[in-house]
């Protein structure tokens, strides 16, 4: 990859909790985002996979500032975010913008389309009132929304025109990078095609860089360049699209994509199902944090945790039976 493409280059990062347990018993650490790395091109999206809990959105906030990471590196255009002045990281932060899962939530109920889009200029940009207004009126052209919207409230629209809003305001300040945080998950089927095609469309005119959070793969699948899934702070595989949707090897993957609807019989999977559910980070358990669902797990698997390593070009997986090569692949199902 060349570093001339690359826009946002994390490393290490990690996000620790420390959590109250009683008087007479020490905290806790939850180990909400343990140690992940990973590297964003120019105009490309990468997806964040995994269940609810797995740490995902805690990434998506340590990416856009939003919380400051325990310990880490994060580059942007080759500049440590971390490391920058308070208002030298409050200029950048303006490059990185987040759209979030509930438009309605996020969107003031008192205030019209028009000032909510404003808000962010008001704050951060000298325009007179009629240049923040064109700009309103240009953006909210470019999300699909009509001049007449400008002076409505957010309970006239649909969910779908809600999460174009929300879109709208994140592009209000000229981002480079979106991170969106399961941005189509609250919205119908339908809706949702509509709102990725938008973002795609969005994408390849304004040449952004998505960092797209999702629990969903067949939505993923739509949107993402590359793929990194996530279980209990840590990254257990990582690839370009092709690679992990074609070739998925860690367990965890597989059961995911298993679960994942697909129209077309030749991609249709055997079913594995998830055993149990997302263990408590507050209580992680030894060695590979999944080895209590995972029907490959053995002693190994309870003491050690496995390494990220390649297994082939730019195909990292986390996992001692892909390493011992225990497990048998059958991808052409
Ligand atoms: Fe399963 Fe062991 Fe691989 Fe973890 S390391 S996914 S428990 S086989």
């Amino acid at each position: 990859m060349s570093s001339n493409h690359l826009i946002l280059d994390a490393h290490e990062l990690k996000q620790h909790y420390h959590v109250k347990q009683g008087v007479f018993k020490p905290d806790a650490v939850v180990k909400a985002v343990d140690g992940i790395s990973f590297k964003l091109e120019k105009g490309k999206t990468l997806a964040i996979v995994g269940e609810s809990g797995c740490g995902k959105s805690t990434l998506g906030r340590m990416l856009t500032m939003i919380e400051t990471p325990t310990s880490g590196r994060l580059e942007h255009l080759g500049e440590d975010l971390l490391s920058l002045s308070k208002s030298a990281q409050a200029t950048l932060r303006q490059k990185i913008q987040i759209i979030f899962q509930n438009p309605y939530g996020s969107l003031n109920p008192r205030k019209k389309i028009g000032s909510i889009l404003e808000e962010p200029l008001v704050i951060n940009r000298q325009l007179s009132k009629a240049e923040r207004k064109a700009k309103a009126l240009s953006i909210m052209a470019k999300v699909g929304l009509k001049a007449e919207h400008y002076d409505r409230y957010p309970h006239m629209f649909s969910g779908g025109q809600r999460q174009r809003i929300a879109i709208a305001r994140g592009l209000m300040l000229d981002p480079s990078i979106i991170v969106a945080d399961e941005p189509v998950s609250a919205l119908d089927v339908s809706v949702q095609a509509q709102v990725l095609n938008l973002m795609m469309d969005l994408q390849t005119e304004l040449g952004l860089s998505y960092v797209f959070i999702s629990h969903d793969l067949s939505v993923v699948e739509h949107i993402a360049d590359n793929v990194m899934v996530m279980y209990l702070g840590k990254v257990v595989e990582q690839g370009s699209k092709e690679e992990l949707f074609n070739n998925p090897k860690h367990p965890y993957t597989l059961a995911l994509l298993s679960s994942t609807p697909q129209l077309s019989p030749d991609k249709r999977r055997q079913r594995i199902k998830l055993q149990g559910e997302l263990p408590s980070p507050l209580n992680p358990p030894s060695g590979c944090a999944f080895h209590g669902r995972c029907q490959h797990a053995n002693e190994r698997c309870q003491q050690e945790v496995p390494a990220l390593r390649e297994d082939q070009t730019d195909h990292l997986i986390a996992c001692h039976a892909v390493e011992e090569q225990r497990i048998e692949f059958s991808h052409a199902v």
